[in-house]
């Protein structure tokens, strides 16, 4: 039996119910594999939720703010897929009439639409013969052909890929790609792979050889940078001094306490005094520390402290993005990670800070 003929007799049994498997709209497929990029399934099935009461159509989300999509995102964090994904959708009511494209070279073209989402919209949505190869597809796949290379070396990625390409179902491919992801989701999974319920395990390669457990071979990856922030809490009544990050790079567009990069060796202060009097324009003291917290990225990982800062009010240097901002219009705004949770806060222990100042 082929290895497709035995995926998609599993597959029809034992396939999980995830809401985007409902009906076959790309637009649909399309925003569950970008919320799925980074982000596990059980946190993605109340988001998907939500997002399809309030965008329930290509177009209704072509035509929304960015400022409100960016806040239905909140929580599911890499910020630059929602935008991507507007800015795709846009493009296809522009440039396809509101209808995803069919053809790979088209889908691929699609701001934030790599191989793997293309392959995902293309075999589920219109039936096409398109691998959809993630992590956990490699990782599958390397056990099953027992493939000992760097599973992240573009050579083993091709050679999976060929692999794929050549098991693929030809009737169904979305439900071979669909049957692959849960195969890696939940039976083949990393570390102790569950071969005595896998329905593949009379054709694994792998575990024939009792090497599932050793693959897929990954080469280390170098820990994310930690960095150290200090950031300024500085108050004006009910205005607050915030700054808009920039619109390209890690956390793009979005609202934060004007902030201060610290180096191990520096004195904390006195550096974050100076930046900030330059930055900002605001003449500050440092007082209470409010709160701190980390926050790890793919290859930094924050350390954050708040402090409540006093000082007399300066001009805001021309061209900058800082402005005071009224704590009303916070919810409005969309915080970069741990700046939301500096502002939330703020908020639950509102009357706690002010007793303490
Ligand atoms: S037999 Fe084990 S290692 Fe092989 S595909 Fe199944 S779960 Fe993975």
């Amino acid at each position: 039996m082929r290895i497709a003929d035995i995926l998609l007799t599993w597959y029809k049994e034992c396939k999980r119910d995830l809401p985007w498997r409902k009906d076959k709209d790309p637009y649909k497929i399309w925003v569950s594999e970008v919320m799925l990029q980074q982000t596990r399934v059980e946190v993605v099935k109340s988001y998907f939720e939500r997002w399809m009461e309030r965008f329930p159509t290509l177009e209704s989300l072509a035509g929304a703010r960015e400022e409100e999509v960016i806040q239905y995102w909140q929580g599911l964090g890499y910020y630059s897929r929602a935008r991507n994904l507007l800015e795709g959708v846009r493009e296809v009511s522009v440039s396809y009439g509101g209808q995803v494209p069919e053809t790979k070279e088209e889908v691929v073209k699609l701001a934030g639409v790599g191989d793997y989402t293309a392959g995902a919209i293309l075999s589920i949505a219109y039936n096409k013969q398109e691998p959809a190869i993630d992590g956990n597809v490699l990782r599958v796949f390397s056990r099953l052909y027992c493939i000992d290379g760097d599973i992240s070396s573009p050579v083993v990625k091709k050679q999976i890929r060929e692999l794929v390409e050549r098991e693929i179902s030809f009737d169904y491919p979305g439900d071979f790609n669909q049957a692959l992801m849960d195969l890696g989701a939940t039976i083949c999974i990393p570390k102790v792979p569950r071969c005595p319920i896998c329905p593949l395990q009379k054709q694994c390669l792998g575990k024939e050889k009792g090497l599932q457990q050793q693959l897929p071979v990954k080469k280390k990856k170098t820990p994310p940078l930690p960095v150290r922030l200090v950031a300024g809490v500085l108050q004006q009544g009910e205005f607050f001094l915030l700054r808009q990050r920039p619109a390209k790079g890690l956390l793009a567009g979005m609202w934060e306490f004007p902030a201060v990069e610290i180096q191990a060796e520096e004195d904390a202060i006195a550096v974050f005094r100076q930046i900030f009097l330059c930055e900002t324009g605001q003449e500050v003291e440092l007082q209470s520390l409010l709160f701190k917290c980390t926050h790890t990225f793919s290859h930094r990982k924050w350390d954050i402290s708040f402090y409540h800062c006093t000082g007399s009010p300066g001009n805001i240097p021309t061209g900058s993005r800082i402005s005071w901002v009224n704590k009303r219009d916070w919810g409005k705004l969309s915080f970069a990670g741990p700046h939301r949770k500096m502002a939330d806060f703020f908020v639950e222990n509102r009357k706690k800070i002010l007793q303490n100042r």
